[in-house]
């Protein structure tokens, strides 16, 4: 690139291993939270389940999508979370060292940088890390295996720990006891004990829990709030003040809530452009129903 670089010294280059992704292939980069067991216990994150972290994630992974490029979708359950670049992305080169360090050094500062949006009463006591792994996967039966591999893993890793914490926080038993508890027992086993001894029934938990967080890119339109009711503030105050802007998918904005510009009533919003963002849903993967909704994704 420059003068300096070709320098006798420039042939150590060639010590670089090649790390380009096969051509034509999803790539998946998978982050995992490094020593998480630990981590939850040491900020007090809710069991089984702490939503604010669940949400702090897909706020980091919602931020690498938007920042890097070509990402497609990404999938996300307990500390752990999947993104899968597009076939023909040529970012980089494909070379796999960049999907994952961009990736997890992106999401790892994100969750430093948005820490105290979820954790209000909670300081961040020390500075977390994740790992990274890439992944090629070359047919669209294979990358929609290893989605579902990971959905999986969240249902029956979620109902194991519903079953477990129950048996702590209800009944007042041991981790070791509620460990052998359970020892042998089967997914039918499980939902049993939650529904006859609390009443659960165990497919009306959150789906964030049983199903995880799938993203994927939306149109949104953004709404911002008319320029007239906003108050022209003094120079030396900060601006604040001011109404965040809000996105609305299309959908909603069609419906009778929220009309487009024209028809507003009391002139109560303006509608800007139109914008793509990685949108949260919490639904089956596994089946062919997601993919017939959104043939697009795997285009
Ligand atoms: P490693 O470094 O090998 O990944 P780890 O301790 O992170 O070790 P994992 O298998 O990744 O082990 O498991 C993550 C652990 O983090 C879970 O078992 C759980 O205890 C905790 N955890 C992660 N997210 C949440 C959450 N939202 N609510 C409660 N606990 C969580
Ligand atoms: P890439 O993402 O490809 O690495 P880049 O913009 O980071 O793109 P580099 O070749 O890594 O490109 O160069 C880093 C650039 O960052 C330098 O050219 C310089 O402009 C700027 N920079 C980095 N550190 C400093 C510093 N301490 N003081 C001033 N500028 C700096
Ligand atoms: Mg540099
Ligand atoms: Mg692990
Ligand atoms: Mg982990
Ligand atoms: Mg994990
Ligand atoms: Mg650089």
């Amino acid at each position: 690139r420059n003068v300096m670089a070709k320098s006798k010294f420039e042939y150590v280059r060639d010590f670089e291993a090649d790390d380009t992704c096969l051509a034509h292939c999803w790539v998946v980069v998978r982050l995992d939270g490094r020593n998480f067991h630990r981590f939850a216990e040491k900020h007090n994150f809710t069991k089984p389940n702490d939503s604010r972290a669940l949400d702090l994630m897909t706020r980091c992974a919602q931020t690498v999508m938007t920042e890097l490029e070509d990402i497609v979708m990404a999938y996300g359950q307990s500390d752990e979370y999947s993104f899968v670049f597009k076939r023909k992305s040529n970012w980089f080169r494909r070379r796999a060292s960049k999907f994952m360090t961009n990736a997890a050094s992106q999401f790892a500062s994100s969750y430093v940088f948005y820490w105290k949006d979820y954790f209000k009463d909670q300081d961040l006591l020390y500075p977390p890390a994740f790992d990274g792994r890439v992944v090629v996967y070359p047919s669209n039966q294979t990358i929609k295996d290893y989605l579902s591999w990971r959905q999986a893993d969240c249902h029956v890793n979620n109902l194991y720990n519903t079953v477990f914490w129950m048996l702590i926080q209800r009944s007042k038993l041991t981790p070791a006891q509620a460990q052998e508890r359970l020892r042998g027992t089967l997914a039918a086993d499980k939902n049993e004990i939650l529904f006859s001894e609390y009443n659960i029934n165990y497919n009306n938990e959150p789906p964030m829990f049983r199903k995880g967080t799938v993203l994927i890119w939306k149109k949104m339109r953004k709404i911002k709030p008319l320029r007239s009711e906003i108050i022209c503030p003094k120079a030396s105050e900060k601006l604040d003040f001011l109404p965040k802007c809000s996105y609305k998918s299309i959908k909603e904005i069609k419906s009778k809530e929220i009309k487009p510009p024209g028809e507003t009533e009391g002139k109560q919003v303006e509608v800007t452009r139109i914008r793509t963002k990685p949108v949260a849903l919490h639904c089956d993967i596994i089946g062919d129903t997601f993919w017939k909704e959104h043939p697009e994704i795997l285009e």
